[in-house]
């Protein structure tokens, strides 16, 4: 028997109605690429939304039509999240950090036909825009007094929007329909697509909200260091208008100095990015004495958030919620909110699972699995392939077959990449991607374990850890890292730093410093160039 119940699609454009009906005081913040502090309510964005969809309208746009977006974290990219999902166009964002000849082959692969662009890319775009499709209509987000002189036959947006109605009956369609189109570019290859749907956003929103923060009240500030074109900024531009926050959008200014500024400024509650960010962000903590005036907590994911990075924030007061994600997982997976037994042990007892990846979020189904296949126990020993599966996982990869074919075991979970073992209590270890895995003499070391403690040292500013082949051992670990000073610690003094967590073969056999390490597109340490810019590294014991 059916139950008896209305069914109404899943639609974005609801997600801001609902927000300007019952939040419509809370704010959208933005540090402006025209270098002041902008702010609209949700009321005005709604407005402004309905204005940039009658305008899309009149541009052509359609249900299905692909639109590009190449833009900081902002209220006009936010309008753009809405106002093109809203009409049935797809919502394409770009990373501005990939190369020109992966976007070349993005927007080709994407076929996009509208491309809104910060004033900052502008350049990037006229330098590709030959290899991109000729018939494309590009439009420069600000207004006319500051648009850059270009050869992009660009149009301006806030022209764009002047005059257009500010409301609008958003179309109705199938919650099936695509919303959001998200390139990821971590494996090697061309880039693949995650396509999202209306219905796997507004869950993925609603699950979202379920677990994320401490308990946000509405017009709480949250800040979004993750950008707007990784992954939808984690999600937060549909969860944050269901919670009714505030949002802090930090434009490109995403050094410590002006993430302190702005947080300190606006008292900020709660921030979310990746690892590499925080860095900066607690030297400037060290610099000033003091956390921005309200700083409650911090969001990391992307990478595995290092224990030293973890106690450090905690030490003053900062709550870490550490999660893990993929963009192919839109991107929640796991949350590391944590239950009141936790919050009742002691400080090493806490940080110890905070530098876990947390549990599940309600909506994603996690499994292990051993190289043939065989699922698992959750018994934080056992660690295997990490494979997910839920209403906000792709199905498979837009217009990729082949890319698609291998993504999927047999029974259509995805699998992630990433080995992990899973405890009873259901917390997540992720212990490596696969193939950042060390395999010395048959057994495994975990990179990010090594690393975790090696950042641990006060002269380690970052680093990371590569398998080096060797004849004997198969591969071996050589520990790369970046000094926080003038001290370079020789490899005997890191190996008495390390030995406590670690047998002697799993230490590194060799520390090379670097004045950088090389980052992806979002932001994380690129293992694959670095052991490009290493290929011809000889292990100590191998020289002759
Ligand atoms: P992306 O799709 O670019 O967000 O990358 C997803 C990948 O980032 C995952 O498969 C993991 O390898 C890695 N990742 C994300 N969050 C974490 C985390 N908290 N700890 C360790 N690795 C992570």
């Amino acid at each position: 028997m059916e139950g008896m119940m209305m069914q109404q699609a899943l639609l974005i454009s609801d997600i801001l109605k609902y927000a300007a009906e019952a939040h419509g005081d809370s704010e959208i913040i933005s540090a402006r690429t025209e270098g002041d502090i902008h702010r609209q309510t949700y009321i005005e964005t709604a407005a402004r939304t309905a204005q940039l969809a009658h305008a899309l309208e009149g541009l052509g746009v359609k249900l299905g039509d692909r639109v590009a977006t190449l833009a900081w974290n902002g209220y006009r990219h936010f309008e753009l999240y809405y106002g093109i999902s809203g009409i049935g166009a797809i919502c394409h964002t770009l990373n501005p950090r990939l190369s020109a000849e992966q976007l070349i082959y993005i927007v080709n692969h994407a076929e996009d036909k509208v491309f809104f662009t910060d004033t900052t890319f502008v350049p990037v775009l006229e330098a590709v825009k030959d290899h991109l499709p000729k018939d494309m209509t590009y439009v420069v987000m600000t207004d006319r007094a500051h648009m850059p002189d270009n050869t992009l036959n660009a149009l301006c947006y806030e022209e764009l929007l002047e005059g257009q109605p500010d409301s609008i009956d958003w179309p109705q369609f199938d919650e099936n329909t695509a919303s959001g189109l998200c390139y990821t570019s971590g494996t090697t290859g061309h880039p693949k697509g995650a396509l999202y749907s209306h219905r796997s956003t507004v869950l993925h929103a609603l699950y979202a909200a379920l677990v994320l923060g401490n308990g946000y009240k509405p017009g709480d500030k949250i800040l979004p260091v993750v950008p707007q074109f990784h992954v939808n900024a984690w999600g937060l531009p549909y969860s944050a208008p269901l919670m009714g926050t505030s949002l802090v959008m930090p434009g490109a200014a995403l050094d410590g100095p002006s993430l302190f500024k702005l947080m300190d400024d606006e008292k900020v509650l709660s921030a979310w990015g990746v690892p590499t960010v925080w860095l900066g962000l607690s030297n400037e903590i060290k610099a000033q004495g003091r956390k921005p005036e309200n700083f409650a907590e911090v969001v990391i994911g992307g990478s595995a958030a290092p224990r030293s990075m973890i106690e450090g924030f905690e030490k003053q007061g900062v709550d870490v919620i550490h999660a893990w994600g993929m963009t192919e997982m839109s991107p929640l997976g796991t949350h590391g909110k944590m239950p009141p037994w936790v919050k009742n042990q002691n400080f090493e007892e806490q940080i110890n699972k905070k530098s876990l990846q947390g549990r599940r979020v309600f909506g994603v189904d996690l499994k292990i699995t051993d190289e043939d296949g065989n699922k698992l126990p959750h018994d934080g020993e056992a660690a295997g392939e990490l494979f997910v599966r839920g209403n906000a996982v792709i199905s498979s990869y837009y217009n990729n077959a082949e890319a698609s074919k291998t993504a999927f075991d047999a029974e259509g979970w995805f699998g992630t990449g990433d080995v992990a073992s899973i405890d009873a209590q259901g917390f997540l270890n992720i212990q490596d991607r696969a193939k950042d895995l060390v395999k010395s003499g048959g057994e495994w070391i975990s990179s990010i374990d090594l690393e975790n403690t090696a950042m641990a040292h006060a002269a380690v500013a970052n680093c990371a850890v590569i398998a080096i082949a060797h004849p004997k051992w198969d591969e071996r670990p050589v520990l790369v890292a970046v000094a926080a000073g003038d001290e370079k610690p020789s490899l005997e003094e890191m190996h008495t730093h390390m030995s406590e967590h670690f047998a002697k073969w799993q230490l590194p056999d060799d520390i090379l410093w670097v004045d950088e390490l090389p980052m992806t597109a979002t932001g994380k340490v690129s293992k694959l160039n670095l052991r490009k810019q290493f290929a011809d590294y000889q292990l100590p014991d191998l020289r002759s």
